[in-house]
């Protein structure tokens, strides 16, 4: 697929020639993870779930896995200096990436800033933030859905669902408006089939990538 996204990196000379990244950006329970998986097949991009990583931690019971453990077992946030650290450790480690897909990460004012920082070191940017559109009433139903069957502690339990959702509305969206002011944050509806949700989503990423030529 000699496509629009590697025209556009050769013409494109501010950036690292071969590099595209994108955040996928959601409430608990609207797809990130899924469409995840769809998007780094199709764009050879290295994935970094900050959940993933975490849950990695716990189960290799190392002492970050135990702090992070008991504050994600109640809904809370780990502290950013944690999630800043992996992160930092993944981009340097990853230096001759396509590109990353962000999925969970930033979700603070202060990880987004990191982020821009340590990708500008990078000579790179963030170059679109897919936020998933999917209303309260669907995403308590596939919350439920997907406690069934993920095994997580925090999927199981009501109350931590809906901490999550909280701390996701006062922590989290702030950064929606960081990459808004950037003009990178496109809105993209996340109701439908896996299918319809991830041709959406491609759609935004190379219409962008192109209109940047
Ligand atoms: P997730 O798998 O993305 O739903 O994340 C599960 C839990 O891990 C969250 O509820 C947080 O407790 C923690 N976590 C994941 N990513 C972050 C992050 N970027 N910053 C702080 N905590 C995080």
């Amino acid at each position: 697929m000699l496509n629009q996204y590697v025209v556009y990196h050769y013409i494109c000379p501010k950036k690292h020639e071969t590099m595209l990244n994108v955040i996928l950006f959601g409430p608990p329970g609207c797809g990130k993870g899924t469409q995840s998986e769809k998007l780094i097949g199709h764009y050879g991009l290295v994935h970094i779930s900050t959940g993933d990583l975490l849950r990695k931690e716990i189960a290799l019971c190392t002492p970050l896995g135990l702090e992070a453990k008991s504050l994600m077992d109640k809904g809370h946030l780990v502290p950013d200096e944690i999630v800043i650290g992996m992160i930092s450790g993944i981009l340097t480690s990853n230096s001759k990436a396509k590109g990353f897909l962000f999925d969970g990460f930033p979700r603070t004012i202060p990880q987004a800033e990191s982020l821009d920082k340590l990708l500008d070191l990078n000579r790179t940017e963030i170059d679109i933030v897919l936020s998933i559109q999917v209303n309260e009433e669907e995403l308590i139903k596939r919350m439920i859905k997907r406690a069934e069957t993920s095994g997580r502690s925090d999927d199981a339990n009501p109350e931590v669902q809906k901490k999550r959702q909280e701390v996701y509305k006062r922590e989290t969206l702030p950064v929606a408006n960081h990459y808004k002011a950037k003009e990178k944050l496109e809105l993209v509806d996340g109701e439908g089939s896996i299918e319809e949700i991830s041709a959406r989503l491609i759609k935004v990423i190379d219409r962008v990538v192109l209109t940047a030529q």
